[in-house]
Formats: structure tokens, sequence, C-alpha cells
């Protein structure tokens, strides 16, 4: 079956089994594909076996594990309708790196794009399990702010001509009250 991707889904790597406040920010592709191959033992047509399409290292550096089109393994009931997105980190407890953000925004805009998909449909795992996904340090709006564009600020109008005028003959008329007083 053919992924036909509808939605764009954002993770974490999350915590480990044994410990919940486990930083996995230095965990790479290699260390999550080789635990996927073990959980799940489910090869894309690139030769991976990590769930999502997409991961993102803390150094903001992007692997692809499984094409676009192929099924994938990281959100139940959605792994036909939607491109996973992980970032490396137990957002539970630490915050993505900037270069990590940056990268992430690249991805999501190119893929929005390319697939015709809303910004309402940019979403945390969280919206489809009842789990944390991508890390209770951020919000639910998290994913889509970054992905908004910040409001350029109205500049002051410019007086019209008009203005203008009538200021100058404010002007000239205190002048002429400033001569009549001198005279
Ligand atoms: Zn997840």
């Amino acid at each position: 079956m053919k992924n036909n991707p509808q939605f764009l889904i954002v993770h974490h790597t999350g915590a480990s089994e044994t410990n919940p406040k486990e930083d996995t920010s230095h965990h790479t592709f290699e260390i999550v594909n080789a635990w996927h191959k073990k959980l799940w033992n489910f090869k894309s047509s690139l030769g991976h076996y990590i769930g999502y399409q997409y991961f993102i290292d803390k150094t903001g550096k992007v692997t692809q594990g499984r094409a676009d089109t192929d099924e994938g393994a990281h959100t139940l009931g959605k792994n036909l309708s939607s491109i996973g997105i992980c970032l490396a980190g137990n957002f539970d407890v630490t915050e993505p790196t900037k270069e990590q953000v940056e990268a992430l925004k690249v991805i999501l805009k190119a893929k929005m794009s390319q697939y015709g998909i809303p910004l309402k449909n940019v979403v945390p795992h969280r919206q489809f399990a009842n789990k944390s996904c991508y890390g209770s340090k951020l919000s639910d709006e998290w994913v889509q702010n970054l992905l908004k564009v910040k409001p350029v600020p109205t500049p002051d109008p410019v007086p019209s001509n008009g203005a203008i005028v009538d200021e100058i003959k404010t002007h000239l008329q205190a002048v002429d009250t400033l001569l009549g007083k001198i005279k």
C-alpha cells in the first residue's frame, strides 16, 4: 500500500524504557534505526527500518529513512496518510536545538507545498495517540506557530498634502500673531 500524505506528524525520540527523564538528544539515525529494526523489522524502500520518513539529529542534520510514498511505522492509524518527522531528544525534559527547529521548518514548508497539506494538519503525534510525543515541554500549537508568518508592523501614516498645508497655515498664523504683537 502506498502512503498518501495528508498530515505531517512530528515526534521526539522521547524517554528510554527505563528512565522517563532520560535525555535522548544524542540519539542518531543509526541508533533509532537499529531500535526500530528490533521492534518491527519493517524495511523501507530505501533499505532502512526507522519508522519515520525523516529524522533530525541535534545538529540539525536530516536523514530520510522512508520514501514519502512508503508506509510509515510511527503513528497508529495514520501510517498510510502522513509523513512522520522525528527530532532527536526527550522534550518532556529538554527542548529542541535551534538547528533542529530550522531544519524542521524547511521540511514542513517543503512537504506542505509538495502535497498541499494545510497548516491545521501539521500536528504533534499526541493528537492521534495517548502519549506526550513530541514532548510536554512543547505546546500543541508549537509546531504550527513555527510556520505562521509574523505580521509586518504597519508604519505610521504619512501625512497627506492637505494636512501639511494646514500645518503650514497654522504656523503662518502664529507668525502673524507674533508680528501683530511686535507692531
Ligand atoms: Zn511519536
